[in-house]
């Protein structure tokens, strides 16, 4: 008898209720779990959005619902979901997933996740509105018709002639009266009212600017027929894999992503194709445009309303192919087949606010949880996919040649500590300005990077030796001409510039070092008869301004394209003959470990805008380090050398590739009180190392490269291992019940991955 009842302590509890477990932007633990009321029951579905009671809160607090399960409402209170806010889930299932791994992998609220994940407007539901169409009564007889009075009678007309619903305000036009006579039939009941939700009215859906780009359809070199049946296998494998295509520029990159997208779309699949938002040019949208019928182009100036138009055309399933910045990667596509992020290495696929997720990891859990590849393609691969081409995680796809048997440019350098070399005043060296001159006798075009805006980058008294620097970030103020204003460029405090020393009053202020404003003073005293434009974030402000001096570049009114790393990007214009690199060593000599990638790239990026036609192209690069790797590597156009290099380097140091990073910036208002907290999560740090047993080397705390930001106190930590689970479970431990003293205005960021030092 007692062998058949289970002991008490086993009691097998029943499942009686259905839970649903909820997660929130303000929390960083959960899900937690909430009863399903009956009449919720068949409502409710993971990636809605419902409110729930949590704590002694009176109001609902907002929760995402990412799953439904049976439970036991036994030994436990739960509580009700309380509010159901979606008619149905703004994400799938797969999505919801994603969202709940880059929670985890990041650290980051999952509620915030979302937030990132499904845009306000979607969540707001603005961009909709509620629109009130009017038909003709069918109750309204000839006879009727014919008594009213006239005004009255042409609205029906109106309506009649139309044979469509109209609203108030087309019916005044149409009808050529005021909305009076509309008011009074509405009365009379003699038309009626239909209530629609739709868009804007306001929204300008951008038209296909297909920017002279024809419609082309080449015949594949060998190299793009190798890489597209290549890509082509993955698709139809039906699982996931990761392929890094590595051409150099102008080997036809983009053209062998259409071809897999088409094959992707002939099988009713769709695709997404992340560029770096400056490489959304018209040439980049016309080319997929004129390809597929139907192209969601994302991009951050797009107004709420189109960003919601477009995310529920491609949630129905409308479009073929999505192409935008990172954000692109969560497009609510249901029946994804490829993901392609072109330009793999470039910094902007990073966010660098919460959630500080990178695109490249994100669509490489999103590819492999959906069983699809994901394709990266670059000139200049990152070291972290490089490093996965050669640990088997993914497949090397090279294109060492450029298209139609073009040569790779020939890259001259200059050696900026020669005096000879560098000419007599300026930025514009002797060979350099000779070589422009040259290009612009023969017709040609040019462009010269320089990687620093503004006029001049330092503002310095000779006689005290002052730097005028921002209070807030104690960074040198840069001058710009335009106003005279001196700018700081890390939190954009400004003020007029000073005439004077604001320390000694010495009245003979110097201003020094070199931004993209003065070499464009230095290139139209040089060349005079050149058409010259500047492109930096500060002329490039106004939306559009961007793809209007492309066109002008294209169209030849302009022949000096002058401007920071936003001209290195993606552009394919036939006719420049010349690139030439003002200062190649900007980036070198910066306190990060990728400092010499980040060199390599731009320089090989910029060089591969030239010799993209029949007449070649030729770069010159200008630096006080001609014997540097990167410079080396970049002007011999040798990605292999530069990479073998650069991993001896990494590998020194177990810095990623090879190793894992993670860093924690602690701010606040005051620096001894900011330290503190720094150090308390430093020992935190330690002892979960220590519990974890985990091999995991904490750096700091320290004050990072810019101190002082926006008037905090900055410090940060750096924590390094050979996994990223490793780092991101210490990091767990340490921080999961840490709570700074809201008093203190102190916070701290957990940055994994990070980017920038
Ligand atoms: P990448 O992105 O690799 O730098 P692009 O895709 O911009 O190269 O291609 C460079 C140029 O070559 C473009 O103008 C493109 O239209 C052209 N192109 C691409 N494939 C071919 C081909 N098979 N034959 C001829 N021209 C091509
Ligand atoms: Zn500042």
């Amino acid at each position: 008898l007692f062998e058949t009842d289970p002991p008490p302590w086993e009691l097998t509890v029943q499942e009686d209720v259905r839970l649903a477990s909820i997660v929130f932007a303000k929390s960083p633990h959960g899900p937690y779990d909430y009863r399903i009321p009956d009449h919720l029951r068949e409502e409710l579905k993971p990636g809605m959005r419902v409110g729930v009671p949590l704590g002694h809160r009176r109001k609902a607090t907002p929760g995402w619902c990412v799953g439904i399960k049976e439970g036991s409402s036994a030994h436990r209170k739960l509580r009700d979901v309380t509010e159901l806010y979606d008619e149905s889930p703004l994400c799938d299932a797969a999505l919801v997933r994603l969202v709940m791994w880059m929670s985890h992998y990041y650290q980051v609220p999952a509620g915030q996740v979302f937030d990132t994940l499904i845009p306000s407007s979607v969540r707001a539901a603005a961009g909709t509105r509620q629109t009130t169409y009017f038909s003709v009564s069918p109750d309204l007889t000839a006879e009727q018709i014919e008594k009213l009075p006239a005004k009255q009678k042409s609205v029906i007309e109106c309506l009649i002639v139309q044979k469509k619903p109209m609203t108030a305000a087309e019916l005044a036009v149409t009808a050529q009266c005021t909305e009076d006579p509309i008011r009074r039939l509405r009365k009379k009941e003699c038309i009626v009212p239909e209530v629609r939700r739709e868009m804007h009215t306001g929204i300008r859906i951008q038209a296909q600017t297909n920017d002279g780009e024809a419609k082309q359809d080449f015949t594949l070199t060998p190299q793009q027929t190798v890489a597209l049946e290549r890509i082509n296998a993955a698709i139809d494998g039906g699982r996931g894999r990761t392929l890094l295509l590595h051409g150099v520029t102008g080997s036809g990159k983009t053209e062998v992503y259409i071809k897999a997208i088409e094959h992707v779309v002939s099988q009713a699949g769709s695709a997404i194709v992340m560029v770096p938002e400056i490489s959304l040019t018209p040439q980049t949208r016309g080319r997929f445009e004129s390809r597929f019928d139907s192209v969601a182009v994302l991009h951050s100036q797009m107004s709420p309303s189109e960003r919601h138009f477009h995310w529920q055309r491609i949630r129905r399933g409308e479009v073929q192919v999505v192409i935008g910045p990172r954000s692109a990667v969560f497009a609510p596509l249901p029946n994804l087949g490829l993901i392609v992020l072109d330009e793999e290495h470039d910094t902007s696929f990073k966010q660098d606010t919460q959630p500080r997720y990178h695109a490249r990891k994100v669509a490489h859990a999103r590819a492999m949880a959906l069983g699809i590849p994901l394709l990266l393609g670059s000139a200049t691969p990152s070291m972290e996919a490089w490093h996965a081409t050669q640990s088997g995680h993914a497949e090397l796809i090279s294109m060492p040649d450029r298209v139609a048997n073009r040569p790779m440019p020939d890259v001259q350098l200059i050696d900026l500590r020669i005096r000879d070399e560098r000419g007599v005043s300026g930025a514009i060296s002797r060979p350099l300005h000779a070589a422009i001159e040259e290009t612009l006798r023969d017709q040609g075009q040019a462009i010269l990077l320089l990687n620093r805006r503004g006029f001049a980058t330092t503002i310095q008294c000779p006689s005290c030796g002052h730097v005028v620097a921002c209070p807030d970030c104690d960074m040198p103020l840069t001058h710009h001409r335009d106003g005279g204003k001196a700018m700081c460029h890390y939190c954009d405090y400004t003020i007029g510039t000073p005439p004077w020393c604001p320390a000694c009053r010495f009245d003979g202020i110097r201003y020094g070092g070199l931004g993209t404003q003065k070499l464009e003073v230095e290139a139209k005293s040089k060349f005079p008869d050149a058409k010259i434009a500047r492109m930096d974030s500060d002329t490039m402000k106004r939306p559009g301004s961007h793809q209007r001096v492309l066109s002008e570049f294209r169209s030849g009114e302009i022949n000096l394209l002058l401007g920071t790393q936003m001209i290195a990007k993606g552009l394919d214009f036939p006719n420049v003959l010349l690139v030439g690199v003002i200062n190649a060593d900007s980036a070198l000599h910066f306190p990060d470990f990728r400092a010499a990638e980040r060199t390599f790239q731009l320089v090989t990026q910029v060089a591969g805008r030239t010799g993209r036609g029949d007449r070649g192209g030729r770069v010159i690069v200008q630096t006080f380090s001609p014997e540097h790797p990167a410079i080396q590597a970049a002007s011999q156009h040798d990605y292999l050398k530069f990479v073998e290099g650069e991993m001896v380097n990494r590998r020194k140091f177990n810095y990623p590739p090879l190793g894992s990073v993670a860093r924690i910036i602690i701010r606040g208002p005051l620096e001894d009180k900011t330290e503190t907290v720094a150090d308390a999560i430093l020992a935190r740090l330690e002892s979960a190392r220590d519990l974890l047993n985990a091999e995991v080397r904490i750096l700091g705390p320290a004050p990072p490269p810019i101190v002082r930001l926006r008037g905090k106190y900055r410090f940060h930590l750096l924590l390094q291992a050979s996994e990223a689970a490793v780092v991101g479970e210490t990091i767990r431990r340490a921080l999961a019940d840490f709570k700074v003293d809201p008093k203190e205005d102190i916070e701290y960021l957990i940055d994994i991955d990070p980017m920038n030092l």
